[in-house]
């Protein structure tokens, strides 16, 4: 393509020197043609009196050969050199002896003794006919000087001098000679700085003396003599011509003054501009193609290109340009509308990830947050996401989620303590897009997180907030869409958030006893058989202790059923405070209730069973009338592995040494020996 342009480029240039140099040629060739006619209208003025002159020394020179003839001769001359200056319109005609002293003529009365004094000049100047003659200004008018010499013998005789007026009608005769060869050509004197003779140059009419043309002295001014001229709308060459006198002086210039017609071209030459013309017209329209090409063409679907490319590598946040020809803006504008929808769908996938991931169950809320988090910063062109998630309960844990962040063991309390934008977004979550932190925006732990500009999202469920969602270090400002994700996922954490709460409160339902907060009996069928499994393969030791309150019937009956049951949650907690965090505490029924103890032998176990039958025994339950209920517990143990096979056999056994204990009198532990544990049970 660059070749192309440049190749025409260089034609183009070549064709127009060259049509630049046939114009140049022309105007060039014109004032040559107007100095060759000032030349030779310089020669037809001269050649008058020249003819005559050497005429006139013709006839003297056919005299006999002495002097005396010849003065005979001029004498004889003389009477028809009256005649001569009249029929050959020579003013002047002098005969000359050999030192140039006048012997007669017809001088126009002129006196003989200046025109004595003009031939001495002339012969001096060596202005002899055929040697150049010389011009002489006399009185108003100027006369060319022809002499010519009369010899016989090898003796000079004498002189012939003509002294020929140049006159109105020699120019206009010289002007229709120049003027037959098809440019029309006006002569003209010029002596002083003033017109000799009435005439039109250059297309105006001049008086006699009047003030010559300056624009016409101008033209002729230069070395050549020579130049162009436009006057009333025409142009005109003229070329000057001095008239010289003797020793070179400059007595009057004859100007010539020709129309410069308009060359018609000739379809040759018409060619090359109009090649020109046609190349320069195609050399445009081809550079405006490429130009408009790459412009609305090339430049948008390369732009276009590159978008679908992003698209190809899962970027989809940056935007589509959209301009360039009418076909493309459209595609390019439907194509924004993809990536748009795309991204859209993209960030709600992401969202509904997290709540897919936190209903099954398998990853737990925080799992699933961090997983978004990480999605969420290669959508969003940051480098940092967090989220700050308050505790959903007032026992449960503060969650910090972090992505990007360098410092893996950042805490909440340090959030919580920042003074820079961190601490205060965890203080009052809101909305806040800042393209760079101020610095009293970066406290120390800000800095130390390298945290530059932030985006931060609400997180908040019916009104009420439970944490925010924070991107930062993005290098760009936050765009509206940026925004727009933020929140939309923001609105999917907290539902996931809802959804993770709700889960636990139902799984806990499923598992524990609404009343007392302990694990419910179904949950402790499952368990013991898992801790049965794991003591059997590790051969540990496992203890199982059933308790039973005494006599409670009659609590309900004396204090009312709600006192009875808040007897039973307090003597849950009562359980709960006295075992370990290993240990499980469970309610077996009505008011029995089984503890599990893994890696726990008898001893240790029965240890165990006599300090909460003794914290029971101790205890003491406020009534509403002002009474308060005093209870004793009895309590059967089993320790694994006495013979026993699996869980359901150890909660038969432990009820077995329960039943013992009732039988010995109640408020006391009851372990079955080894032996016992064989033998068949009792029932109760
Ligand atoms: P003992 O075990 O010492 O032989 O005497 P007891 O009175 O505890 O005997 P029993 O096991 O027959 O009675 C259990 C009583 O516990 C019967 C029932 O009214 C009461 N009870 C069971 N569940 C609840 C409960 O959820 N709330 C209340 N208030 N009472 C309950
Ligand atoms: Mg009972
Ligand atoms: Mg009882």
């Amino acid at each position: 393509m660059i070749l192309i342009v440049v190749g025409i480029a260089t034609a183009v240039a070549a064709a127009a020197v060259a049509w630049y140099e046939t114009q140049n040629a022309g105007a060039q060739q014109q004032l040559e043609a107007a100095s060759g006619s000032a030349r030779l209208g310089f020669s037809l003025v001269r050649l008058e009196s020249a003819t005559v002159s050497s005429g006139l020394a013709c006839q003297l020179g056919a005299l006999p050969q002495t002097t005396a003839s010849f003065e005979q001769g001029v004498s004889a001359l003389g009477h028809q050199a009256a005649l001569d200056a009249t029929s050959t319109r020579a003013h002047v005609v002098a005969y000359l002896g050999p030192s140039a002293e006048v012997l007669a003529g017809s001088t126009g009365g002129a006196p003989l003794a200046s025109l004595r004094a003009t031939a001495t000049a002339a012969i001096g100047g060596g202005f002899l006919c055929g040697s150049g003659g010389a011009f002489l200004a006399w009185g108003s008018g100027i006369y060319g000087v022809a002499i010519s010499k009369v010899a016989a013998g090898g003796k000079v005789l004498g002189y012939v001098l003509v002294l020929t007026p140049v006159s109105a009608d020699t120019l206009r005769f010289a002007g229709q000679l120049l003027s037959s060869g098809g440019t029309p050509t006006q002569l003209l004197l010029v002596s002083a700085g003033r017109y000799v003779f009435g005439g039109t140059a250059g297309g105006s009419t001049q008086r006699a003396g009047s003030v010559a043309s300056s624009t016409v002295l101008t033209a002729i001014a230069g070395p050549k003599a020579v130049g162009a001229i436009s006057a009333g709308g025409r142009r005109f060459t003229a070329a000057g011509q001095l008239l010289r006198g003797s020793q070179g002086r400059q007595v009057a210039t004859l100007v010539v003054v020709q129309s410069t017609t308009a060359v018609a071209p000739t379809a040759s030459q018409l060619a090359v501009p109009v090649a020109l013309a046609v190349a320069s017209v195609l050399l445009v329209g081809m550079m405006l193609v490429f130009v408009l090409a790459e412009r609305y063409l090339n430049r948008p679907l390369r732009r276009l290109n590159e978008a679908v490319q992003r698209l190809g590598q899962d970027v989809y946040a940056t935007p589509v340009q959209i301009d360039g020809a009418e076909e493309v803006t459209r595609l390019a504008a439907n194509f924004e509308i993809m990536r748009r929808q795309l991204r859209h769908q993209l960030m709600l996938a992401l969202g509904r990830s997290v709540i897919a991931s936190t209903l099954t169950g398998n990853v737990a809320l925080e799992q699933a947050l961090s997983q978004v988090l990480k999605s969420l910063c290669p959508l969003l062109h940051t480098e940092i996401a967090m989220v700050l998630l308050r505790a959903q309960d007032p026992a449960g844990p503060n969650f910090l989620i972090t992505f990007g962040v360098a410092e893996p063991d950042l805490e909440w309390s340090e959030l919580e303590q920042s003074e820079g934008i961190l601490g205060r977004l965890l203080r009052e979550p809101r909305f806040v897009a800042r393209s760079l932190l101020n610095s009293s925006e970066r406290g120390p732990l800000e800095q130390r997180i390298g945290l530059r500009d932030c985006l931060a999202e609400p997180l908040e469920v019916e009104g009420r907030n439970i944490g925010v969602l924070i991107v930062a270090n993005k290098r760009a400002p936050y765009v509206e869409e940026d925004t727009a994700i933020c929140r939309a996922v923001a609105g999917q954490m907290v539902t996931a958030v809802n959804k993770s709460v709700q889960l636990v409160v139902t799984r806990r339902e499923a598992t524990t006893d609404a009343m007392t907060g302990l694990y419910n009996y179904r949950f402790l069928v499952g368990y013991l058989d898992q801790q049965v499994n794991v003591a059997e393969r590790a051969s540990a030791s496992l203890s199982v202790l059933m308790l039973d309150l005494d006599h409670f019937k009659s609590v309900n009956d004396s204090f009312g059923h709600p006192t009875g049951d808040k007897v039973l949650r307090a003597v849950a907690a009562m359980v709960l405070d006295t075992i370990r965090k290993s240990d499980l505490a469970a309610r077996y029924g009505g008011e029995e209730f089984v503890v599990v103890m893994a890696n726990t032998g008898r001893e240790e176990a029965h240890l165990v069973a006599e300090k909460i039958r003794q914290a029971v025994a101790t205890m003491e339950v406020p009534c509403e009338d002002g009474n308060v209920v005093q209870i004793t517990v009895s309590i059967g143990g089993v320790s694994f592995p006495e013979g026993t096979r699996g869980a359901r056999n150890l909660l038969d056994l432990a009820d077995r040494a329960l039943y013992h204990a009732k039988r010995a009198g109640r408020d006391r532990v009851e372990f079955l020996d080894a032996a016992v544990t064989h033998e068949s049970t009792p029932g109760g």
